[in-house]
């Protein structure tokens, strides 16, 4: 299994893309920037091998780009529950912080947590952690210890913040605390650098949350 980090700059989230036997993207950026994003992932992989598109939580950087995704992958589409919602309905206060819109787009998946994705390899948990917004999940990968989390963690021990609409502090604490039981060496965030030693800054944060 491998992991390659792209887009990520300006107002866009990290994109991952996993590569095992099967092809998984991890969020896809706000859609404005969706010809260079392709273009780094010609670099890679052809789009329509891509079978999975997780989407890490319902915030526009995040997955304002799943409808031109999906068209040009034809991957199936998964992420929480509550995120799904707004994705299908495109009714997204979080768009409109960006002068934008969600496009709807309907979701295959939809998880409430625990599930198990095979993807040769690699097996992806899917943890829901909510928080940073209600619709938050991070994924785990066990046997290459890589945790993808979204916003509810990143390096150097930050948090998301948890002033946008539905963030809940408390909520968030405890999925980092959860996240803490892992065993990480690979930290992928939504935003900023992969780092080495994951555990030790998902433990920073727990410091600065008067968690630990
Ligand atoms: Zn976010």
């Amino acid at each position: 299994m491998k992991v390659k980090r792209l887009l990520g700059y300006g107002m866009e989230s990290n994109v991952y893309l996993i590569l095992d036997e099967k092809v998984v993207m991890i969020d896809t950026g706000t859609g404005f920037e969706h010809e260079e994003l392709m273009e780094e992932v010609k670099e890679i992989v052809s789009p329509d091998k891509i079978d999975y598109v997780i989407i890490t939580h319902e915030h526009f950087d995040h997955c304002g780009g799943v409808k031109k995704i999906k068209e040009e992958t034809m991957a199936e589409i998964m992420m929480h529950e509550i995120a799904a919602e707004i994705v299908e309905s495109g009714n997204s206060i979080y768009a409109s912080f960006f002068g934008a819109s969600q496009e709807k787009c309907s979701v295959d998946v939809k998880f409430r947590g625990g599930e198990v994705l095979n993807i040769g390899e690699g097996k992806l948990k899917i943890i829901y952690t909510p928080g940073h917004s209600p619709g938050s999940i991070s994924i785990y990968e066990e046997r290459s210890r890589t945790l993808f989390s979204g916003d509810t963690v990143f390096s150097g021990g930050y948090v998301g913040r948890t002033d946008f609409y539905g963030g809940d502090i408390n909520a968030l604490g405890k999925s980092i605390l959860k996240l803490a039981e892992l065993n990480v060496e690979t930290l992928c965030p939504g935003h900023g650098e992969m780092v080495e030693n994951g555990g030790e800054h998902i433990r920073m944060a727990l410091f600065y949350l008067n968690l630990l």
